[in-house]
């Protein structure tokens, strides 16, 4: 019924990859926390996209697209996505953005930036798009509802929340001239006539859609180990990438998320801030940075470059576990073509400890990698399609991942293209 797609490590997995493909065999594909902080690249017959706040499933014209309650909505992003599309000869995409889903303010933004600035050295490696200043005000309740624009009272509360603010930004960061209700009310109301047409009851559509037996894709953003309760806090994110929480963010019935493709990738990348056990530095890193993803591991939002390192199975494991994983999607396979030897992280030294469970933050900060290291297939294998026609060591490598995971890969992407992938 419903199928999660969900990353198992840090973010930037191939997710984006991995959902559009399977959009063509899904009647509905929905969005169920996050916002435009993360970006899922994707390659197919209409070229190169980054999708921010678009759900996946855009690209095929007969699939319903969905905006669950659970994100943080970047207006300006939102449309300025739709308008690059159809700009682009995709056609107009199908799409519902729930009535409870909230609405990122142009302020949670500049907090965002205020706030990364004031950390300096300690900040978070925020991509600044005001994803934990929006997720902080949700539960603050001062939050507002897409629903909130069609309100008689819009006004009067964002004069009441705008007020309280100032209080705060003046106080911390000197100023809050960004904080001015006419010119919040104007921005809101701005959008509100194109999007009228978007905002839908999709909780009432998707109760209906699994009574249906429609085909549910749950895109996932960011990856286990960014998740608030559960990952490397403080250097998470603000808002569940688990599958469970898809249930919550999507509005599902749990028992209708039957699958869980957590995608894994073969080497590490991770953006932002945090510990990173297996993380490789100099020219080690700067050529599998400038080697893997699609033309190099750079941010999709920010342009970044991303931290990289090899494949940690303490930490892919768990991540796992946190996804309630069915079966794993193993992706960028073709880049470690490259190498002699392929070193990977199988356990963590903590203090002269060995242990393959993945520790709390205090310890974490403390562990060593324990590398065991495999034979490189040294080709390319980025045009095989069946797991038999893989190089031996090729394979060698999928199954000792597979035997450290503890949960079975389906699923070998080995290219950034929609068929570069291969089923097992
Ligand atoms: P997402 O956020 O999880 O969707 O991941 P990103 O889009 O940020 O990063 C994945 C990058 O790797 C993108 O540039 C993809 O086009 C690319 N990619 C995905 N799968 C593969 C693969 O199997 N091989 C290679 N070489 N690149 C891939």
């Amino acid at each position: 019924m419903a199928t999660a797609v969900v990353g198992g490590n840090w973010g930037d997995e191939g997710k984006g990859k991995l959902t559009d493909m399977m959009a063509g065999d899904s009647d509905i594909v929905i969005r169920f926390q996050g916002g435009s902080n993360a970006g899922h690249t994707i390659v197919n017959r209409y070229g190169k996209f980054v999708l921010h706040i678009l759900p996946s499933g855009v690209f095929h014209k007969d699939t319903v697209n969905i905006i669950g309650p659970g994100v943080a909505l970047n207006l300006d992003g939102f449309f300025s996505e739709i308008d690059s599309l159809v700009a682009r000869g995709v056609p107009k995409p199908r799409l519902m953005i729930s009535e409870r889903a909230q609405i990122v303010m142009p302020y949670h933004v500049i907090f965002d930036k205020l706030e990364e600035e004031r950390l300096g050295p300690q900040s978070f490696g925020s991509t600044k798009s005001g994803i934990a200043p929006f997720y902080s005000d949700k539960y603050l309740k001062i939050g507002f509802q897409v629903s909130d624009l069609f309100d008689d009272d819009l006004y009067s509360r964002i004069k009441d929340v705008a007020g309280v603010k100032a209080l705060y930004a003046e106080s911390v960061y000197g100023r809050s001239d960004f904080l001015d209700t006419d010119t919040l009310y104007g921005y809101l109301k701005g959008f509100a006539d194109r999007l009228l047409p978007y905002t839908a009851d999709t909780t009432s559509y998707l109760y209906n859609a699994v009574k249906e037996g429609k085909r549910i894709l749950l895109e996932g953003q960011l990856g286990a180990l960014r998740d608030p309760d559960n990952g490397i806090y403080p250097f998470v994110t603000s808002s569940s990438p688990l599958a469970g929480y898809a249930a919550v963010g999507a509005v599902l019935p749990p028992h209708a998320i039957d699958r869980v493709v957590t995608v894994i990738k073969s080497y590490s990348s991770c953006v932002g801030a945090g510990a990173f056990v297996s993380e490789i530095f100099g020219s080690e890193a700067s050529e599998l940075r400038d080697r893997g993803g699609d033309g190099g591991e750079y941010g999709a939002t920010t342009g970044r470059p991303r931290r990289m390192g090899w494949f940690d199975a303490v930490a892919s494991r768990y991540g796992c576990i946190l996804q309630g994983t069915t079966e794993v999607a193993l992706t960028v396979l073709d880049v470690l073509g490259y190498l002699d030897k392929i070193p990977v992280c199988t356990a963590y030294d903590i203090d002269g400890e060995i242990t393959e469970q993945f520790p709390v933050t205090r310890l974490l900060k403390r562990a060593k990698p324990v590398y065991e290291y495999l034979e490189g297939w040294k080709c390319d294998i980025r045009s095989v399609r069946s797991y038999a026609d893989l190089p031996e060591r090729a394979k060698d490598y999928v199954e000792f991942i597979e035997s450290k995971l503890g949960f079975p890969i389906k699923m070998i992407s080995n290219g950034p293209k929609r068929d570069d992938i291969i089923f097992r």
